[in-house]
């Protein structure tokens, strides 16, 4: 197992336990009642007692030792500068749709490694191919109870899997949901859909295994998101791949609609959703709101862009004013794939008297993408397409643009660095009252 390093803090929360005791940024934490915490969940784990016994490293390397007594579910106010305090589990497959092998060549070394560490899949639902987990993380898995993981499945049939992730141990995927279903405990799946290689039937025998495992009070597959793959133009060549064109987005939207159609009559819930980007891909209008349940595949873009119209509907009623009192002219950043969809938001936006708000839809130079989610544009196409424009006071940026918890794009520029160059102020935003706000806020800073 790899070394634990001591859990370095990178804040410490105002009005807190940790305020309160004293805590500086910097701080170490090394071990709470004698454990060396490996990740945020041991840490959260641990902390969940009356009576903590702290071994912290302060800054300049002296240890200290301090006691606590607490109510059992109070939290202590610290943040830290990553999740995993020993070493991200890797990923041991070779998929030829990989996002990390498709990146430009030359860039910093952490921007190529593949995690595949179910820990992330547990803290923020990023997606994990269960290929690479020896026993004892298995059983951690199970003794801590976490659940839900998030689970690439792709294909269900062995043969498909193992050529889809170029790893022959991906063929135990049923076997592994098998596990999961004796535990109880839960995962949401996904499928990117590769033509020729996982769709048509491939893709129904998927569904249909993946719902089998659904029929319970606690369902073990929680729901579905097919997803198409995506490309760019540093794709490794004789990658197998073929592009998803609008006829083959439209075959699968009818043959997945028609699937959760008959899932929806056996288990009163769709199971399987769409990914936003089949409809933009195929042209077709996007489901209406009730067709998303409880949107429980939204962090993959299942559903994102009809909850973010109904949530800025239900914002602008209560939040926009018809005037604001210092006009302010600002530019709205956005991936080309929304540019339709969100005109209404632009609409509302620049009815009020005061408030000019320029819509730039983006495609993505640096993937090589002619049409591109808003997630994927990065800190060079805001350069490559912004340089020179009038962006008024300040660009609104999607937080969904910048690294989890970071103000650094997927290219790696930060925020400031892309601010600086364009000469003019980012305000990251992040879901739709603070896209408001920001825009009717009388002053604008960064
Ligand atoms: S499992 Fe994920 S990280 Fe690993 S090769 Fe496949 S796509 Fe890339």
């Amino acid at each position: 197992m790899a070394a634990i390093l001591p859990a370095r803090i990178t804040k410490v929360l105002p009005d807190s336990i940790a305020a309160e005791i004293g805590f500086d940024v910097g701080d170490a934490i090394v071990a709470i009642n004698g454990t060396p915490p490996r990740d945020l969940i041991d840490y959260k784990f641990l902390c969940s007692d009356e009576f903590l016994e702290l071994e912290v490293l302060d800054a300049s390397g002296k240890t200290h030792h301090i006691e606590i007594e607490k109510d059992y579910d109070e939290d202590l106010g610290l943040e830290f500068e990553t999740a995993l305090f020993d070493a991200l589990i890797q990923c041991n497959n070779r998929c030829p749709f990989c996002f990390i092998d498709q990146q430009p060549p030359g860039k910093r070394s952490s921007l190529y490694l593949k995690d595949d560490d179910y820990r992330l899949s547990f803290l923020y639902g990023s997606y994990l191919t269960l290929t690479n987990l020896p026993e004892r993380e298995w059983q951690r898995i199970e003794q801590m109870r976490l659940s839900p993981l998030y689970v690439s499945v792709h294909a269900t049939e062995p043969e498909v899997r193992i050529r889809l992730l170029k790893n022959p141990r991906a063929a135990q995927i049923l076997d592994q949901l098998r596990w999961f279903q004796e535990r109880r405990l839960q995962i949401h799946a996904q499928v990117v859909v590769c033509p020729s290689i996982n769709d048509g039937k491939h893709l129904e025998q998927t569904l249909r295994d993946l719902t089998s495992f659904h029929d319970r009070d606690v369902p073990t597959v929680a729901s579905v998101a097919v997803v198409p793959v995506g490309l760019t133009k540093f794709r490794p060549e004789q990658d197998e791949l073929i592009p998803v064109t609008r006829e083959k987005a439209q075959e699968v939207i009818a043959q997945v609609r028609s699937l959760a159609q008959e899932f929806r009559q056996q288990f009163g819930s769709n199971v399987a959703w769409l990914a936003d980007e089949w409809f933009l891909i195929a042209g077709e209008e996007l489901p209406s709101e009730a067709e998303y349940e409880e949107y429980p595949q939204i962090d993959n873009g299942v559903g994102s862009i009809r909850l973010f119209l109904q949530q800025f509907a239900d914002a602008a009623a209560e939040l926009l004013p018809t005037k604001i009192n210092h006009p302010k002219k600002l530019t709205w950043v956005v991936g080309n794939a929304v540019e339709k969809a969100f005109q209404p938001i632009l609409k509302s936006l620049n009815a009020v008297a005061g408030l000019e708000v320029n819509m730039i839809a983006l495609s993505s130079d640096y993937w090589g993408q002619a049409i591109s989610v808003t997630g994927l544009i990065t800190g060079h196409d805001l350069l490559f397409h912004l340089k020179g424009q009038d962006l008024g006071e300040g660009i609104l940026l999607p937080n969904v643009m910048l690294k989890h918890g970071e103000l650094v794009f997927l290219d790696d520029m930060s925020v400031e660095e892309v601010a600086r160059q364009l000469q003019t102020k980012i305000l990251p935003v992040a879901g739709v009252e603070e896209l408001i706000n920001t825009c009717i806020t009388d002053s604008v800073s960064n």
